[in-house]
């Protein structure tokens, strides 16, 4: 299928699940990037972003929101540039500033970031100029209840981050701390809806334009959701841990499970949707969905990422 056309400037470097798509804004007095991937393909993000900068310095950073797979390698760009301007949703900077990692969700969900600074806050409402165009600030709850998605109106493009995807969009974290969200989720497809967007940039996945097609879907999908509460947790988990094999590849049975234990949303969600089942037994039941479907292997007392 041939890739859809990003107006001139935009450079979108697709990666894959473990770190987000990032995307570099060229103008002509200004570079910028969005979302910088997960900690350990750092290395590679930093190649990717000085190849498709072609000698300029990095200006801006922006994030979308500040899951570790988006924002994993903004401590090693700042790093790279010195110069570099970091800007970020404002309802996480308390705990950027802080480093709270619980609040950050590094911790409960058993993923790794390192510590980051930022210049400013993306106001929703306001305008950033990135690469040389006028990009809108909309607030996008539900996936994440600070994520924002960025718009350009003059080319009706859209950064999603994880609010839309060519099909569904991210697991609704909220709601597995018992914050009631599918209603949000809904909320923001309607706005990107509103928005009338041709093309969409996601956080994963290539850039798509059938953009009525994938609101369908995500709209089914979250039905999907709200009918069954349970199979949305599941799903949550599982994509953790499937998370988890894609960074570390192959881990003994016992790492394994001494990281299970570190998850606390796993502890909470078990405790939310299976009161009636130990926590292992319902992880076990999960693992053995995974197992199943190809997702993950086990073999000779190892867990293994399935390609
Ligand atoms: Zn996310």
């Amino acid at each position: 299928m041939p890739s859809i056309q990003c107006p001139p400037g935009i450079r979108v470097l697709e990666r894959g699940w473990l770190s987000s798509n990032n995307v570099v804004l060229i103008g002509r007095g200004s570079s910028a990037l969005v979302d910088s991937g997960y900690v350990t393909h750092s290395e590679q993000t930093l190649a990717l972003v000085y190849r498709a900068l072609d000698g300029r310095p990095l200006d801006l950073l922006v994030n979308t929101h500040l899951h570790s797979d988006h924002c994993g390698a903004n401590a090693a760009l700042q790093a790279r540039y010195a110069s570099l301007l970091t800007h970020i949703p404002p309802g996480e900077a308390e705990a950027v500033r802080q480093w709270d990692e619980d609040r950050l969700s590094y911790r409960p969900t058993g993923q790794e970031c390192p510590r980051f600074g930022f210049d400013s806050t993306l106001a929703p409402g306001s305008v950033l100029e990135l690469g040389g165009a006028s990009w809108q600030i909309h607030a996008a709850p539900g996936h994440d209840p600070h994520a924002v998605v960025l718009f350009e109106p003059a080319s009706r493009t859209l950064i999603s981050g994880d609010a839309l995807w060519e099909r569904g969009f991210g697991v609704v974290f909220p709601e597995m701390w018992g914050e009631p969200s599918f209603d949000e989720v809904g909320s923001t497809l309607d706005l990107i809806e509103s928005l009338g967007p041709v093309r969409v940039i996601p956080g994963h996945g290539p850039v798509f334009d059938q953009v009525d097609a994938a609101l369908a879907s995500a709209r089914e999908r979250l039905d999907a959701f709200v009918r069954s509460p349970e199979k949305h947790a599941r799903h949550a988990i599982k994509v953790l841990i499937k998370f988890k094999l894609l960074d570390a590849k192959r881990m003994s049975r016992e790492d394994f499970d001494t990281w299970l234990q570190s998850v606390y949303y796993l502890e909470q969600v078990s405790q939310r949707f299976a009161p009636e089942q130990n926590r292992e037994a319902w992880t076990f039941e999960l693992l053995s969905e995974l197992i199943k479907s190809n997702a993950i292997r086990e073999e000779g007392g190892f867990i293994l990422d399935s390609p």
